[in-house]
């Protein structure tokens, strides 16, 4: 029995490819704000009110992720869904998204439309449009999304912690860095989609004196707000938040893996203690767990009240 040949992108083409795609995008809800969607040479939208965000990242296959590990569809969810994560890490809400995608000529076309409308469904999961984008030959599989995004209040940095503050964090860790390490051990599981957290991020950022997402590491990720804040920082291992699937695989050492296993797209906050109970009603699991010192931008870990050490506080791309 001959199985019937899979349309690959040198079959179809670019152009037709992006015509195709191009039609089922229009064919979703429209936006008022989008005056000219995909096809043409430039997206047009209106202008938003108040402050503009602009944030980008990229998926690299090889390097962000493997084939297989996720499906199409969760592919381009996710690339869509770690930008978003910058953005609700200022305190603002996603608008528009272009998404550059690169592909080898033999990637099938399912492939390319699943990564496609991922990236559309989570947009528009988000209150937010892919507008626009591109599409290159290149020897692997990558993604890019930029987004567009809005702060109608305070956009809030990493760089206003102050000796006091509490540090907070959304969510809870472990489970994607577990998922990520298992698959690349030839293991077998589903990578966890990043989570959506704007309406905490909007929250927190009336609040937080500093603020960033957990993309790296906790600990890393602590220090970079640290260093960029002039504080230290004090963290109790046995406080932070550690996902129940990586507290069974890791047991003793689970807090420690969680806090420097990466990829959580939680939210990292410091909060003077004056406006701590706010912090309480944000709508999803919130964790203090730790403070903000005078001193040398340092991440101390302890656990009951001895001193920790951590080889590594998170994930370098060139390291
Ligand atoms: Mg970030």
């Amino acid at each position: 029995m001959r199985r019937r040949a899979v349309p690959r992108l040198r079959d179809v083409g670019e152009h037709a490819w992006l015509a195709r795609l191009t039609r089922r995008l229009a064919a979703m809800p429209a936006s008022p704000s989008v005056l000219v969607g995909p096809g043409d040479d430039a997206a047009a939208v209106r202008a938003p009110r108040g402050t503009v965000l602009l944030t980008t990242d990229a998926l690299v296959e090889g390097v962000h992720f493997r084939a297989g590990w996720l499906t199409p569809r969760a592919l381009g969810a996710r690339a869509f869904l770690v930008n978003a994560s910058d953005v609700a890490a200022m305190g603002g809400t996603p608008a528009y998204a272009l998404l550059a995608l690169e592909a080898p000529p033999a990637t099938p076309i399912a492939v390319l439309d699943g990564i496609a409308l991922g990236v559309a469904a989570a947009a528009g999961g988000a209150g937010a449009r892919l507008v626009g984008g591109n599409l290159a030959r290149a020897p692997r599989l990558a993604l890019t999304v930029t987004l567009v995004g809005t702060a109608a209040g305070r956009v809030v940095t990493r760089t206003g912690a102050r000796p006091g503050d509490l540090l907070f964090v959304t969510g809870v860790l472990g489970a994607t860095g577990l998922a990520v390490r298992r698959l690349r051990a030839g293991g077998h599981g589903r990578l966890p989609a990043p989570p959506l957290r704007l309406a905490a991020g909007r929250a927190l950022a009336r609040v937080a004196h500093a603020m960033l997402d957990v993309s790296d590491g906790l600990v890393q990720d602590l220090g970079h707000l640290c260093r960029a804040s002039g504080v230290g920082a004090r963290v109790d291992l046995a406080r932070v938040p550690v996902a129940p699937a990586c507290r069974r695989a890791v047991g003793a050492a689970a807090a420690r893996f969680a806090a420097t296993a990466g990829e959580d797209y939680e939210l990292l906050c410091a909060v003077p203690p004056a406006r701590a109970s706010a912090v309480a009603r944000l709508g999803c699991r919130v964790t203090c767990i730790g403070e903000a010192v005078a001193g040398p931008p340092h991440v101390a870990l302890h656990e009951g009240g001895r001193p920790v050490q951590v080889t590594r506080g998170g994930w370098d791309h060139f390291r």
